[in-house]
């Protein structure tokens, strides 16, 4: 039985500059690297490492950052039949200037993201049966994670969609899933209103199950993350780390979660891990990289076993 992932795989192009060039400007920067990632990929790599059989479907491009996709996920564990190559197209690339201070510019194109299709689709419906958890995000057309998460979930398997990023979603699609993980921007365009107090969070949540999942968190960076099914809300609080990245937090959180419930864990639990590999994974730099292998994740959940009782549990 396996953890499938049906999603994004992007390479980043990074340049660091002194500041943005001007329109016609030619400016010379100090330094350039590629980085994989997407959500897709990024969520792959972070189940792989913590020790479930995890698949990957999805498409990369006609480029030399195909192949070089493929290996990074390879390397980390990811079984990869599932990647196909598009000739007709780029893969999915992020342009990234980066200023001195900080600051970025990006431009995205999602290639081979984007025409992610029927083709997926039939290789997916092909693993389901000895799969046990799908994990689905936004950064390829929504039609086809619709389907993904119907088919996926009339075979039995369970759907944990990390609505990301944010859009409004078809109301069909929630019946389907699982799990739904939002942070808290994407929660927000799911419910239609803000959530600035606690209240409207804990009120998101619950509106969400109302609307059919059976499992809502939504994550709340450094606050941890706020739970709702059935029986009510509550609040797992995150663990206090030294903070120097936290890009690709949520793909570390959901990575976690798909592996703790492919091991049938409890939902006490797997919040638990899921908040865990988020907390390591902002201690770290970059998307991959920053993903905690399965030592790592039990060691510090030993380590943090008495610190992060809540008040009062
Ligand atoms: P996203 O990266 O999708 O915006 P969040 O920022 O909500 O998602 O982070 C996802 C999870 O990662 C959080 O619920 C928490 O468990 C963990 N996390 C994120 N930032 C921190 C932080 N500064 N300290 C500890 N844990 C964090």
């Amino acid at each position: 039985m396996s953890v499938l992932v049906l999603g994004s795989i992007n390479m980043d192009l990074v340049a660091v500059a002194p500041r943005f060039p001007r329109p016609g400007e030619t400016l010379r920067g100090q330094r350039f690297f590629t980085a994989a990632g997407g959500k897709g990929a990024n969520q792959a790599v972070a189940a792989a490492r913590l020790g479930a059989p995890t698949r990957m479907v999805g498409r990369v491009g006609n480029d030399v950052f195909g192949p070089a996709l493929r290996q990074a996920l390879m390397e980390a564990g990811v079984e990869v039949s599932g990647v196909e190559v598009d000739p007709e197209t780029s893969s999915g690339i992020a342009v990234i200037v980066v200023e001195e201070s900080g600051q970025n510019a990006i431009v995205v194109i999602p290639g081979a993201n984007g025409r992610v299709g029927g083709a997926e689709l039939a290789r997916l419906e092909r693993w389901l049966p000895e799969a046990r958890v799908l994990l689905l995000q936004l950064e390829i057309p929504l039609e086809v994670v619709v389907q993904a998460a119907e088919r996926a979930a009339r075979a039995g398997v369970s759907v944990i969609l990390n609505p990301a990023p944010a859009m409004a979603l078809p109301e069909e699609i929630y019946r389907w899933c699982t799990w739904l993980t939002p942070n808290e921007v994407e929660a927000e365009s799911l419910v239609g209103f803000p959530l600035r107090e606690d209240q409207a969070i804990e009120e998101a949540a619950r509106v969400l199950v109302g609307k059919g999942c059976a499992h809502v968190v939504i994550t709340l960076g450094e606050r941890g993350c706020v739970y709702a099914d059935r029986g009510g809300v509550r609040w797992v609080p995150a663990y206090s780390v030294p903070v120097v990245d936290t890009v690709a937090a949520g793909d570390a959180f959901n990575g976690a979660l798909a592996v703790a419930l492919w091991e049938g864990r409890s939902v006490e639990e797997a919040l638990r891990w899921a908040n865990a590999a988020g907390a390591i994974s902002v201690t770290r730099y970059g998307a991959q990289p920053s993903m905690p292998n399965r030592d790592e994740l039990m060691a510090f959940l030993a380590q943090h076993v008495e610190t992060h009782r809540a008040p009062g549990s």
